[in-house]
C-alpha cells in the first residue's frame, strides 16, 4: 500500500493540496486545495450531491450560513457536551485525546508524566459585532446538521415534503481538535456532506440500514475498491449523546482502518430539543394517521476531505512498464481532475499546434481539458497518468492528412484513431455512461 509521504509529495509536486499559509512557515494541520484538487474535491462533492439530492424524489439540498444563534448550540447539547477528554504531558508537553491513548501511565512520545484527564470543548468561539463580551459570543459550526434542523419546517412548508424525506447540505465545519493530523483526515477546518433524513419513528431502524448500504454503495460506485471499505458499528459507550445507534463506514487508509462516514440514528433528539429551546412546533402531522410527531432522524455525515483523501489514495497506482516505474491515478471518470489533454506531436510545427489548441478549446466546452506541450509525448503521457487524466489526444502529421487523432486511455494504455470532429462528443458520451 502507498505511504502517507508518497501521497503527501505527490499532492504538493503536482498541485493537489499545499500547506496553507506555507510561505510563513505554514499553520498547524490546515491545507489548501490547488488547482488539481480544488477540481478533485468538487467532483467528489458533485458526485454525492449527484447522487443524493438530484437523483432522488425524497431529498432536497439546502445551504445554511456557519454562524448560527448561539442558543442552537446549547440546545443541541455542544455548548454543555462537544467536549473530548484531553491530557498534557508533564515532561515534553505535548498534548494528547485520552480516549486515543492505549494506556494513560505514561506519555507516548516520551515516556512522561500525563496529567489528569479534562474536557475540552471543540467549538471554536468568536464575537459577532464590535464588542467583545459575553453577549456577543458566536460558534463556528462544528457541523452542518444543526443548520437543517433548524430549518425543518421552512423546508418541509416550501417544498410541500411528506414523509419520508431528506434534506442534504454540504458545507464547512470547524473543531478545535486537540489532535489533528495525517494530512487532511483530521482538521480544525473541513468541510462535511450531511443529511438529515426524517421518518416516521419505528421506521427508523430499517432507514437506518437502508442509508447504510447505499452510502457504501455509492464509494464502491465510484471506484473504492470494496476490499478496502468496511462498516463498523458503534458501541453503546461510544455513542454521540443524540444517538440510538451509530455505524461507520471505515476505509483502509495507510495509518490504518479509519472513518470515513458516519452513519447515525438520532432520533427526535435535535428537533424536540429546538422545539423546547425555541419555543416553536417542530411536530409534523401525519394526514394519514391523523397524528402529530416529532420525526426520526437518520443521518449519514461524511467528510468531503475524508472522502477526497481516500479516493486519492485509492486510485494510486505503481506499476512497471518496461524498463519504468509508471505512478497513474486510476480515478473514477467522473472525479479524475482532468479529463482530456491534447498534446502536439511537435510543438514548434504551427499547423498542428493549431489542431491541437482548437481541439482542446473544443473539449472544454463540454469537460475539464487542457493543452499540454511541455515536453515530449512519452513524458507527458507519464505526467499526465501521475494526475489521473482519463484520455491523452495527440495531434500528428497524420492528422494533418486526414483529420484523426490518437486518443490513449488512461487505464488501457490502448491507442486508437478518432476523427477530431467527433472527439468531444464520443469522449463527453463516455463520461456521462461512466457517472
Ligand atoms: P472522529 O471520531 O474521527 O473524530 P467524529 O465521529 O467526531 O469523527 P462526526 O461527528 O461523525 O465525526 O463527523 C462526520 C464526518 O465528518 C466524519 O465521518 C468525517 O468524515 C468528517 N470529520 C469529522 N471531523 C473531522 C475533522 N476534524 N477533519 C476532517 N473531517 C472530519
Amino acid at each position: 500500500m502507498v505511504d502517507m509521504e508518497t501521497i503527501v509529495s505527490l499532492c504538493k509536486r503536482r498541485g493537489f493540496i499545499f500547506q496553507s499559509s506555507e510561505i510563513y512557515g505554514g499553520l498547524g494541520s490546515t491545507w489548501d486545495y490547488g488547482p488539481l484538487g480544488v477540481e478533485l474535491k468538487r467532483n467528489v462533492k458533485e458526485a454525492w450531491w449527484n447522487t443524493v439530492v438530484r437523483q432522488r424524489g425524497d431529498m432536497v439540498g439546502l445551504d445554511a450560513a456557519i454562524l448560527m444563534h448561539p442558543r442552537v448550540w446549547e440546545a443541541s447539547g455542544h455548548v454543555a457536551g462537544f467536549a473530548d477528554p484531553m491530557v498534557d504531558c508533564r515532561k515534553c508537553k505535548q498534548r494528547f485525546r485520552a480516549d486515543h491513548l492505549e494506556s494513560l501511565e505514561k506519555c507516548p512520545e516520551c515516556g512522561g508524566d500525563l496529567t489528569e484527564a479534562r474536557m475540552f470543548n471543540l467549538m471554536f468561539k468568536t464575537f459577532m459585532g464590535p464588542v467583545e463580551d459575553e453577549a456577543a459570543i458566536v460558534y463556528l459550526r462544528p457541523e452542518t446538521a444543526q443548520g437543517i434542523f433548524v430549518n425543518f419546517e421552512n423546508v418541509r412548508e416550501t417544498m410541500r415534503k411528506k414523509l419520508p424525506f431528506g434534506i442534504a447540505q454540504i458545507g464547512k465545519a470547524f473543531r478545535n481538535e486537540i489532535t489533528p493530523g495525517n494530512f487532511t483526515f483530521r482538521t480544525r477546518e473541513f468541510e462535511q456532506m450531511e443529511i438529515e433524513f426524517f421518518v416516521k419513528p419505528g421506521e427508523d431502524e430499517e432507514w437506518h440500514q437502508r442509508w447504510i448500504q447505499d452510502r457504501l454503495e455509492w464509494y464502491r460506485q465510484y471506484g473504492i475498491q470494496p476490499e478496502k471499505l468496511r462498516l463498523r458499528e458503534h458501541a453503546c459507550d461510544e455513542l454521540a449523546h443524540y444517538a440510538k445507534a451509530c455505524t461507520d463506514i471505515e476505509y483502509e487508509f495507510p495509518f490504518g482502518w479509519s472513518e470515513l462516514e458516519g452513519i447515525a440514528n438520532r432520533t427526535d433528539f435535535d428537533l424536540r430539543q429546538h422545539a423546547e429551546y425555541s419555543g416553536r412546533d417542530l411536530t409534523y402531522f401525519d394526514d394519514q394517521t391523523q397524528e402529530r410527531y416529532f420525526p426520526y432522524v437518520i443521518e449519514p455525515s461524511a467528510g468531503a476531505d475524508r472522502a477526497t483523501l481516500a479516493f486519492l489514495i485509492d486510485a494510486y497506482h505503481e506499476e512497471q512498464v518496461r524498463n519504468e516505474k509508471r505512478v497513474v491515478l486510476r480515478f473514477h471518470k467522473a472525479l479524475a481532475p482532468i479529463k482530456a489533454a491534447v498534446m502536439p506531436l511537435k510543438r514548434n510545427e504551427p499547423r498542428i499546434v493549431a489542431i491541437a489548441k482548437e481541439l482542446a478549446d473544443n473539449l472544454r466546452k463540454c469537460m475539464s481539458a487542457m493543452y499540454d506541450d511541455t515536453g515530449s509525448i512519452g513524458r507527458l503521457y507519464r505526467r499526465q497518468d501521475e494526475i489521473g487524466t482519463v484520455w491523452c489526444l495527440t495531434v500528428d502529421f497524420q492528422s494533418l492528412e486526414d483529420q484523426t487523432v490518437t486518443v490513449r486511455d488512461r487505464d488501457t494504455m490502448e491507442q486508437i484513431r478518432l476523427p477530431i470532429a467527433e472527439v468531444p462528443a464520443r469522449l463527453k458520451e463516455q463520461l456521462d455512461n461512466a457517472c
